[in-house]
């Protein structure tokens, strides 16, 4: 039997009395790729910064399936153990780039120290690694030597995504992966997001109020609305054939997300 790469128990976060979200549980299993949708203020990047250990929650569990001592709860686990599947075995996809890259580092140096930071020691090896990838998000390899910004929105967001993904990571979160920029930029990302991640068998989780985003990339899907997940299955069967009242209006575009 396959156990689930990612366990989570009733996850509960607050900010004083206001929810940000309450009492999430799922389970993630490899090679899935997990929507979740909801109207601004519905909880999902409280959710997902909770889930990749970026804000501790105020209940719940989170299990992960880790290589060599199997489901750990990672909001107990140490710090640096943390940090180190921070480093080996998660990678975080920000909305905004700059947040994800280091802005003083050229493209190549951006991508490379993440090999480096997951113990690749051969400057030949690192380069070439660094190159093919940037090939692989379509940044030309003259390119590599410029720092990030001397790139379009769409390009630091593809550096970014390269940055995230040389490592080979178990479990990638992305938080509005394609939001703010141009609507063909979208398009275009989110082409090459989904080669990726049929190319890689990519187990992620990926938080939008774009159904267009989940529709191309997601297995399933969870619907948040002010911090609790109101309906949840197959992404299809929940963007065809909704069950919730909520679920209904934003897919039905009623509401201006
Ligand atoms: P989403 O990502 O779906 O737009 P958020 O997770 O950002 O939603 O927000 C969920 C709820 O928590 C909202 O009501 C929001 O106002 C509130 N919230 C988010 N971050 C904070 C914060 N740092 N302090 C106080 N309230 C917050
Ligand atoms: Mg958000």
């Amino acid at each position: 039997m396959i156990s689930p790469l990612l366990n989570v128990r009733s996850v509960s976060k607050y900010y004083g009395t206001r929810i940000g979200c309450e009492n999430v549980s799922f389970d993630l299993y490899p090679g899935e790729v997990m929507g979740i949708v909801g109207e601004s203020g519905s909880g999902k990047s409280t959710l997902l910064n909770c889930l990749a250990g970026h804000l501790p929650p105020d209940s719940g569990e989170v299990f992960f399936d880790t290589r060599t001592n199997g489901p750990r709860d990672t909001l107990t686990m140490s710090e640096p153990e943390r940090r180190m599947l921070g480093r080996t075995d998660w990678a975080f996809v920000h909305q905004h780039a700059r947040d994800g890259l280091r802005m003083g580092v050229s493209a190549g140096g951006n991508v490379g120290e993440r090999l480096m930071a997951v113990g690749a020691r051969h400057y030949g090896n690192i380069r070439a690694q660094a190159v093919d990838w940037l090939g692989r998000v379509e940044i030309a390899a003259d390119r590599m030597d410029d720092r990030p910004d001397a790139f379009s929105g769409g390009m630091q967001q593809r550096l970014q995504i390269a940055r995230n993904l040389v490592t080979g990571p178990r479990l990638v979160f992305m938080d509005e992966p394609t939001g703010g920029l141009d609507v063909s930029v979208q398009a275009r990302l989110l082409d090459l997001l989904r080669g990726l991640v049929r190319e890689m068998g990519l187990s992620a989780i990926i938080v939008t109020h774009d159904l267009a985003v989940v529709r191309l990339l997601a297995d399933r899907l969870m619907v948040m609305k002010d911090g609790h997940v109101v309906e949840a299955g197959l992404t299809d069967q929940v963007l065809d054939d909704p069950q919730h009242g909520y679920t209904q209006l934003l897919v039905s575009s009623v509401l201006q997300v």
